[in-house]
């Protein structure tokens, strides 16, 4: 799976439709304090179901809305699309191409589409589950988050190593899977007592 393009429309600074095409290795981006390179991050990050006005640097989701300056007006949409490779087959769809988009209107409307066709949130949740993109991952690392993890317990420090190597997802099926164990033993103690009373 690889991010093949980033497609931006009335998201913070950039008011005009922007595309980012990724090429295969490495991609850098530079620009001058100011110019915009915090808000590409911010767009992959929205796009793909962020909640948080607050994580987006703002105080409410519409503050992600090209809010205009001197020289040009507000908008009243901002729409975000990410274009994924997924000819592997890594994240588990049918599709060897996967777009998600996320539309904001001023009005509070919002929508995502996987592949053109209307999603829910959850859809766009679940399609990166096990991926290692999602939301809580550490795919994408802030500034801050950086200073966060040096500064870490050490139990917090290991389970964002087992998070990224993938562990942490088999521990909690274990956990769910031990629940279960000791729910189906204690149905079958009250089974057994049962049994008994009967006899
Ligand atoms: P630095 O190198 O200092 O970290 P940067 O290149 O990462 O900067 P960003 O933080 O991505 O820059 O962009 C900040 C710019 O985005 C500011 O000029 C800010 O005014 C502009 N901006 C943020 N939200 C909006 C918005 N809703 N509408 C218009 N411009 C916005």
């Amino acid at each position: 799976m690889k991010l093949k393009s980033l497609e931006i429309s009335g998201f913070k600074s950039f008011a005009d439709k922007t595309i980012i095409e990724f090429m295969p290795g490495m991609t850098g981006i530079v620009g001058p304090n100011g110019s915009g390179k915090s808000n590409i991050i911010e767009a992959i990050r929205w796009v793909m179901g962020e909640q948080s006005a607050k994580d987006l640097r703002g105080t409410k989701m519409s503050d992600i809305i090209f809010g205009g300056t001197n020289k040009r007006s507000a908008l009243n949409r901002s729409e975000v699309s990410m274009t994924f490779d997924n000819s592997d087959h890594y994240i588990k769809s049918e599709f060897n191409e996967i777009r998600i988009t996320r539309k904001l209107y001023r009005s509070g409307e919002s929508t995502y589409q996987i592949n053109g066709v209307d999603s829910r949130l959850r859809d766009i949740h679940e399609l990166f589950m096990d991926t290692g993109l999602g939301r809580e991952s550490f795919s994408i690392i802030s500034q801050g988050r950086v200073e966060g993890i040096f500064n870490a317990k050490s139990e917090e420090r290991r389970g964002i190593i087992e998070e990224v190597a993938g562990v942490y997802k088999y521990k909690q099926n274990k956990e769910r899977a031990q629940k279960e164990l000791k729910q189906t033993g204690d149905n079958l103690a009250r089974v057994a007592d049962i049994i008994y009373e009967i006899q």
